[in-house]
C-alpha cells in the first residue's frame, strides 16, 4: 500500500534555522519517568519513535545546573560530561533513523525545591515553593541572573556535544522563564521587572546568547504559551501575549507553542477532545515567519493535514499519539490507517513521571520497554511451537493475548460470554465522557479480523468441561473481575458488616449492566480513581441527588496523577455532587446510611434511596481455579500450561491488563531463564569520569 496524496504534505520537509526537518511529525518534549535514571531505556524509548518516523524526536525537561533539581520527578539533566555521555546515547539512535533530535533545557525556579542537591532554588523573588514543599526562593540578584545566563549558555553548548540539533529555550509551564514574563508573578523593580519590554527581557537574552552559542549548528527553539490563561475551556484570555509574542516573534527558529493550563493542554480526553489548542493559537502563524508546532492529541491524518493546509502550524506535535503509536508517521506514509494504535487520551503515561516511576502506556504495552525487555511495538518473534491457544474472555487483556499470539503465528481460540468484544472497555466506554477508551477494543478486533488464524467464539461461556474439550495446547485465563458489593476495599478490609437490603446496594457493574438508582443516592468511593466521580456525573445527569463519600481530601484523589482531579472535582461541583471529603461508609440499613470521620471517629447519618460501592473487585478466578485442581487430581491430554492474566489475576487499570495479555503472548514458547527477561538499567559508575 502506498500513501495517500491527500497526505502528501505531512511529509514535506521543513527547514528550521540551520537544520532541517524530513517531515513534519514532530515529538515533542515529553516527560517519560527515565530522565537521567535511565539513560539506556530513554535511549531506545526515544529511538524508536524515530525508527517510526517522527522526523524530531525531544528528551523531557532537561535541568541545565543542579539549583534546578525536580528529584522525585525524573527529569533529564545536562550538567556535565557524564550527562552528554548519556544523551549521546540517544542523538545517535535518533540520528541513524534521520530524524533531529531536540533537548529541552530547563530551569524550575520556584517549582522545584532541589531535594536531591540542597542548593537553594532561585526566582524572580522569594516566594514559595509552587509545589507545596516548605521552601521558598532566594531572589535573584543581577549576579544570580548573570550567572543563570552562563549555565543556560553552557547547557547549550554540552547539548550541542552531546549531538542535539534543536535547542530549546523554556518560557512556560510556570518554570522560571514564564515567571520572569508574567504580569503578574514578576514584581521586580530593575530592568527584568516591571514593563513588558523589561519582563521580556531575559527570555530575550537567553534566546540571544542560545543563538550566538550553538546557532550555527542547532536550530533554536522557544517553548512559550500563547494565552494568559484563567477563561474558561475553549475561550483563550490572551491579554498581553501577542503583543509579547510580536517583541519576540523573529528572534528563534521555532516556536513551540502551548497553553497556560496543562490540565487542558494535556487534558484527558473525558475532557478535552482533538486538537483543543486551535483557538488558543490561531493568531501566532500570521505574526512570525519561522515554523510553528503545537500538540493536539492529533491521530486522525485528515485532521492533522487540514492543520497544516489551514496554516494554523508548520508541525503536527505530539507527545501521547507518539506514546500510543510510534509508528504513527510510518503508518500514514505507508497508508495503513486501519493498523495506527490511537491514543485514548487517558493519561496513565504521564502518570508515571508524577509517581517517579517509568512511563506506561494503555495502548501500547512496549513503551518503556524497547531496551529492557527488547520490546518492539511493530516486531514480534514468530510461534515457537505447532500448538494452540485457547484465551478464555474478551476485554483487553484476552483481546491484547490474541493479537500478539495471532501475530506470531499461533492457532488461537477466543472465547467470550457475551455478544459484544471488550469487556470492561466496552461497558466503561458508554460512560460519560470516556468514548474513546473503546479504541482499545477496536484497534485490537480490527487486527484480529484479519488473522486466518484466530476464531473467535461469541456467546461461549466456558465451563471447565468446555475448556478442556477444546484440546487445546495452552489456556489462557482472561475472565476479568466484578466490583464488589459488600464494601470489602482499601478502608473495610473484612467488608461492611451492616448493608441491608440488598436490592439498594449498587456496584459500577450494575449501573454499567443498566440497573440504575433512582433518588438520593450515596457513593462511597474508596477506589479514588475515575469510576467513582464518572458515575456520580453520570446519576446526577439522570435526576438522582448524589453524595461522594471518600476516605481522601478530595474527589478522585489518584487522578492527580492523570492531571484530571481538579477538571473531576469541578465538574461534579457543577452538577451538584455533593462531595464528603475524609469520612468513611459504616452502615447501610433500611435507608439509613452511617458515615465516619476517618480523623476522630465522629459518627454523621444520612437517608438515601440507595448506596453505590465503588469500593475493590473481585476476580473472576473461579474457572481458572477449577481447571487448576482438575488437572491437579490428574487427566490425560492435559493442557500444558494454564494460566490466567489480566483483572482475573489481580483487578488493575487497564494499561495493566493489556500489559499481561502482551507479556503472556511474547513469553509463550520463550523461556524466561534462557536470558534475563529484563535488564536493569541504572546509573552506570563506569560512565562517571575517573576524577570525580
Ligand atoms: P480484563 O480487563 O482482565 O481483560 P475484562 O473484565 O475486561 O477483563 O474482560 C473479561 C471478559 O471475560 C468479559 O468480556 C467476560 O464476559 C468474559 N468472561 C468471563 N467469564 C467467562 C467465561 N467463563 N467464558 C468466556 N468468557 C468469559
Ligand atoms: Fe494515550 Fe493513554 Fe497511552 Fe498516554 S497512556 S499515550 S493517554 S493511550
Amino acid at each position: 500500500m502506498s500513501r495517500d496524496p491527500r497526505y502528501d504534505i505531512l511529509f514535506e520537509p521543513v527547514r528550521i534555522g540551520p537544520v532541517t526537518a524530513k517531515n513534519r511529525f514532530y515529538q515533542v518534549p515529553h516527560c517519560t519517568g527515565l530522565g537521567w535514571l535511565r539513560p539506556r531505556m530513554l535511549a531506545d524509548l526515544r529511538a524508536m519513535k524515530a525508527e517510526g518516523g517522527w522526523g524530531v524526536v525531544c528528551t523531557e525537561y532537561c535541568s541545565i545546573h543542579p539549583t534546578s533539581d525536580d528529584l522525585p520527578y525524573p527529569y533529564a539533566s545536562l550538567w556535565d560530561e557524564t550527562d552528554i555521555r548519556a544523551h549521546a546515547l540517544m542523538t545517535e539512535k535518533v540520528h541513524a533513523h534521520g530524524a533531529l533530535a531536540g533537548a529541552e533545557l530547563w530551569y524550575g525556579g520556584a517549582r522545584t525545591a532541589n531535594l536531591l542537591t540542597r542548593e537553594v532554588p532561585l526566582s524572580l523573588n522569594s516566594i514559595p515553593n509552587q509545589v507545596g514543599h516548605p521552601y521558598q526562593t532566594r531572589a535573584m540578584d543581577k549576579a544570580d541572573i548573570r550567572a543563570f545566563r552562563n549555565w543556560h549558555r553552557d547547557a547549550a553548548l554540552r547539548a550541542r556535544a552531546a549531538g542535539f540539533d534543536i535547542v530549546y529555550v523554556y518560557a512556560t509551564h510556570d518554570y522560571l522563564l514564564s515567571h520572569f514574563l508574567s504580569r503578574t508573578n514578576n514584581t521586580r523593580s530593575d530592568e527584568y521587572g516591571g514593563s513588558l519590554q523589561n519582563r521580556v527581557r531575559l527570555v530575550r537574552e537567553i534566546i540571544d546568547e542560545t543563538k550566538e552559542a550553538v546557532g550555527e549548528r542547532c536550530a533554536v527553539a522557544v517553548r512559550f504559551s500563547a494565552e494568559e490563561g484563567g477563561g474558561a475551556d475553549g475561550a483563550p484570555v490572551i491579554g498581553e501575549r501577542r503583543e509579547m509574542f510580536a517583541l519576540l516573534a523573529e528572534l528563534p527558529d521555532l516556536w513551540d507553542i502551548n497553553i497556560a493550563d496543562y490540565s487542558f493542554e494535556m487534558g484527558v480526553s473525558r475532557f478535552v477532545k482533538e486538537g483543543g489548542l486551535e483557538p488558543y493559537m490561531d493568531y501566532v502563524k500570521s505574526m512570525t515567519s519561522k515554523p510553528v508546532v503545537t500538540v493536539g492529541r492529533f491521530t486522525s491524518p485528515d485532521a492533522m493535514a487540514a492543520q497544516v493546509k489551514r496554516g494554523v502550524v508548520d508541525f503536527i506535535g505530539a507527545a501521547r499519539p507518539s506514546i500510543a503509536d510510534p509508528f504513527l508517521p510510518r503508518k500514514i506514509d505507508e497508508g495503513r490507517l486501519e493498523d495506527i494504535r490511537e491514543c485514548i487520551g487517558c493519561n496513565i503515561c504521564y502518570g508515571g513521571d508524577g509517581q517517579g516511576v517509568p512511563i506506561r502506556c494503555t495502548q501500547n504495552p512496549t513503551m518503556g520497554e524497547e531496551w529492557r525487555r527488547g520490546w518492539h511495538p511493530e516486531r514480534i518473534a514468530a510461534k515457537g511451537s505447532n500448538a494452540s491457544v485457547l484465551v478464555v474472555g474478551a476485554g483487553p487483556a484476552g483481546l491484547e493475548a490474541t493479537r500478539v499470539l495471532g501475530e506470531r503465528g499461533y492457532r488461537v481460540m477466543l472465547a467470550e460470554a457475551g455478544r459484544e468484544l471488550g469487556g470492561r472497555v466496552s461497558l466503561e466506554s458508554r460512560l460519560p465522557g470516556l468514548s474513546e477508551w473503546v479504541r482499545v477494543r477496536d484497534y485490537r478486533m480490527q487486527q484480529i479480523a484479519r488473522m486466518v488464524c484466530v476464531d473467535v467464539y461469541r456467546e461461549s461461556k466456558l465451563d471447565v468441561d468446555d475448556v478442556l474439550a477444546t484440546r487445546a495446547e495452552h489456556v489462557v485465563i482472561a475472565t476479568g473481575a466484578t466490583w464488589r458489593a459488600d464494601g470489602f476495599g482499601r478502608t473495610h478490609p473484612a467488608g461492611i458488616e451492616k448493608l441491608t437490603p440488598a436490592e439498594k446496594i449498587f456496584t459500577p457493574d450494575d449501573i454499567m449492566a443498566g440497573r440504575v438508582p433512582e433518588g438520593r443516592v450515596l457513593i462511597f468511593d474508596d477506589d479514588n480513581y475515575y469510576m467513582g466521580p464518572v458515575l456520580a456525573e453520570l446519576l446526577a445527569g439522570a435526576g438522582c441527588r448524589v453524595s461522594l463519600v471518600t476516605p481522601e481530601s478530595k474527589a478522585g484523589a489518584w487522578s492527580s496523577y492523570t492531571a484530571e482531579q481538579i477538571r473531576t472535582q469541578r465538574r461534579l461541583i457543577e452538577h451538584d455532587v455533593e462531595i464528603l471529603p475524609a469520612r468513611t461508609l459504616t452502615a447501610f440499613v433500611d435507608g439509613e446510611a452511617t458515615l465516619a470521620c476517618i480523623y476522630t471517629g465522629r459518627e454523621q447519618r444520612m437517608t438515601v434511596d440507595a448506596v453505590l460501592m465503588v469500593t475493590g473487585r473481585q476476580p473472576n478466578d473461579a474457572l481458572y481455579l477449577d481447571l487448576s485442581d482438575r488437572l491437579a487430581a490428574g487427566m490425560d491430554a492435559a493442557p500444558l500450561t494454564v494460566r490466567r492474566i489480566g483483572d482475573c489475576e489481580a483487578p488493575a487499570i487497564i494499561a495493566a491488563a493489556v500489559y499481561a495479555g502482551h507479556r503472556y503472548a511474547r513469553d509463550l514458547d520463550n523461556p524466561a531463564d534462557a536470558e534475563p527477561a529484563m535488564k536493569h538499567d541504572r546509573i552506570d559508575v563506569g560512565l562517571v569520569p575517573a576524577a570525580q
